[in-house]
């Protein structure tokens, strides 16, 4: 759980806000292959999956050869393995991309494949400890790595480490030291683009969803609380995808109108060219947060407030964050961002699922969904359970290309949007409610919310269905709504 967060205190905080590349456009991973005389960079492909390590183009032996290395790695690292969908071009030699497949796996862990760096070349293989064996030779591997864009070289110990201008030679013992080179390589070049493989003109931008097979469900919610500017809560056992997803929410966010762009500048002294992307992390005091010139909740002003793993953040900062959701205001200066956050069912992160056991008493429930707090429980317009899909067999549903012009259009009917218009709603949420008990705001926030659902339909009328649907994004955990 940590690595990402110790990695994110060395990395600056722009870093988050993506690239032109997008989230899934980063760096690129390849392994060294040899092909008799000349040798050829074979590309790992890398993207986000709902479910554990998922791998293509490998066979099954060689597919179950690698998830046990992996799991040996990470529990020796003591980290958590991502959830990723790994493909490889079939009918490879297996033993010269292992490394590169763990090393690709290392880094999107701590998710640096989406920084905007020049591509990596692997050459190598690794033992069952860890170690990269020695080579005789550099085969043509300089030669492979500069055909293809690539600036660093992953080379065993045998080869005499250099640097010059376009490449440079990093002789690594083991996997470890390896991960530690292409970390520096990262730091060091981020915000770097490519220099030699250019990529095609006019190549479309990626739609938000890119790579994110299924949870269709809660993709309409994060289009929700992008067009209504909605707090959202994602709930779920590890691997579900929730971390992802309330990372994509900042992609579909509208442009910033003139007004705010105006409001931003007079709080930061900058005119802002997008929305404010940030994340509190479970280390940072309110110096970090609240206090100080620049504190994140000024930042994110506007913009969405990222918080991962909520459960694991300080007592105060719940606190501090529930206050200002509140007031809205901070000394003169507004303070308006959509909340977006993650945290498991329950302490032993198993509720919810099928293949495990939730072995938590329901006092211990209890307890993880009190750490949130009800008042901030409550600010969370949208509450939403997220299982593993498999992607084999989750519907490949088509993505609405028109997506970002729709919320934009939402968004601009809601900022006209009045109170009294979601008053006059109330009555709907009674008979919509079907025995469930909500809390006044949360009654108030279903009919704005139905009233974004209606506009995406592109309705004036806010039906029935809408407020169902509207209530449908509020199962609270402890209220057991699973599906
Ligand atoms: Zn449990």
């Amino acid at each position: 759980m940590c690595a990402r967060l110790v990695l994110f205190n060395t990395l600056p905080l722009h870093m988050k806000q993506y690239g032109t590349k997008g989230l899934f456009g980063g760096m690129n991973i390849y392994a060294y292959q040899s092909r008799g005389y000349c040798g050829e960079a074979v590309r790992i492909q890398v993207t986000p999956s709902p479910r554990s390590i998922s791998l293509l183009g490998l066979s099954a032996i060689q597919m179950r050869q690698f998830k046990l290395k992996a799991k040996a790695l990470f529990s020796l690292m003591g980290k958590e393995q991502p959830t990723v969908l790994m493909q490889i071009p079939p009918n490879r030699e297996y033993a010269s991309m292992e490394l590169a497949m763990l090393l690709a796996l290392l880094l999107s862990r701590d998710q640096l494949l989406d920084t905007l760096c020049p591509d990596i070349l692997v050459l190598g293989k690794t033992n069952l400890d860890g170690s990269i064996p020695p080579m005789p030779t550099l085969l043509d591997a300089r030669e492979v790595a500069s055909a293809n864009g690539c600036k660093l070289l992953i080379a065993p110990t045998t080869v005499l480490p250099y640097k010059e201008e376009n490449l440079e030679i990093a002789q690594c013992s083991d996997i470890a030291m390896a991960l530690h080179q292409c970390r520096r390589f990262v730091l060091y070049h981020e915000g770097e683009q490519k220099h030699l493989v250019e990529e095609p003109e006019g190549s479309p931008i990626k739609h938000p969803f890119a790579g994110i097979i299924g949870l269709e469900k809660a993709k309409k919610a994060l289009a929700l609380s992008a067009a209504g500017t909605l707090n959202i809560l994602l709930y779920g056992p590890p691997g579900g995808g929730k971390t992802l997803l309330i990372n994509t929410l900042g992609k579909l966010l509208p442009p910033l109108s003139e007004t705010e762009r105006e409001e931003i500048a007079r709080i930061r002294g900058e005119i802002p060219k997008t929305r404010p992307i940030i994340e509190i992390l479970p280390q940072m005091g309110e110096k970090d947060i609240y206090k100080g010139k620049e504190s994140l909740l000024h930042l994110a002003h506007r913009g969405v407030l990222i918080v991962d793993e909520i459960t694991n953040q300080k007592e105060k900062t719940l606190k501090t964050l529930s206050f200002f959701l509140e007031k809205q205001s901070f000394g003169s200066y507004p303070v308006s961002f959509t909340l977006a956050s993650a945290m498991n069912g329950c302490p032993c992160g198993n509720m919810g699922r099928e293949d495990e056991l939730c072995i938590c008493s329901e006092r211990q429930r209890q307890r993880h969904w009190n750490k949130v707090g009800s008042a901030l429980l409550d600010r969370f317009d949208i509450c939403l359970s997220i299982l593993p899909e498999d992607p084999m067999t989750s519907p490949l549903a088509q993505e609405d290309p028109n997506l970002l012009e729709t919320i934009t259009e939402v968004w601009q009917k809601q900022q006209k949007r009045s109170e009294q218009t979601y008053l006059k709603l109330l009555p709907l949420v009674s008979t919509s409610l079907q025995g469930r008990k909500l809390s006044m705001r949360s009654c108030l926030s279903a009919c704005k919310m139905a009233t974004v659902i209606a506009d995406f339909r592109k309705s004036e009328v806010v039906t029935k269905e809408d407020m169902i649907e509207a209530l449908s994004y509020k199962t609270y955990g402890i209220d057991r709504h699973w599906r």
